[in-house]
């Protein structure tokens, strides 16, 4: 499955820590990234995981033009509800494909974990057939 990971800066540690306790799943995905948390899971974990730019320079915004071409399975996001973005707008039209094409996404570690247990479950085994479909 292809996995983008984002993370806003107050929140970066916390993706940190996720990527380091579920590596071992998440090294059997393609994993993609807005700059800067890509780099820091990276240096974390010595995952490989493709980088796009950074989210204000546009991440945000690359991510979502992969959900609408249906070359994204899960988006896990972890927002910072308490501090102003500059790119709201590019996060809330992230948020909104992944809407319009059905694609799983969480924002913050409790609903990632879920998430992962479930990918590593299998229980994402029908985007397999979507794709086939296309
Ligand atoms: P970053 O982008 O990983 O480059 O910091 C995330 C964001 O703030 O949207």
């Amino acid at each position: 499955m292809k996995i983008a990971l984002i993370a806003h800066d107050e929140k970066k540690d916390d993706m940190v820590n996720f990527t380091i306790a579920y590596s071992n799943i998440l090294k059997q995905h393609e994993l993609f990234a807005t700059g800067t948390t890509g780099t820091r899971i990276s240096e974390a974990t010595g995952l490989s995981i493709a980088r796009f730019k950074s989210g204000p320079l546009g991440g945000d915004q690359q991510i979502g033009a992969k959900i609408a071409e249906n070359e994204m399975d899960l988006i896990i996001f972890f927002r910072d509800p308490l501090t102003a973005q500059p790119h709201e707008p590019d996060i809330s039209a992230l948020m909104r494909l992944s809407d319009v094409y059905q694609i799983p996404l969480v924002t913050n570690t409790g609903g990632a974990e879920v998430m992962i247990r479930a990918l590593d479950a299998g229980f994402f085994d029908w985007r397999n057939i979507v794709k086939e479909k296309k």
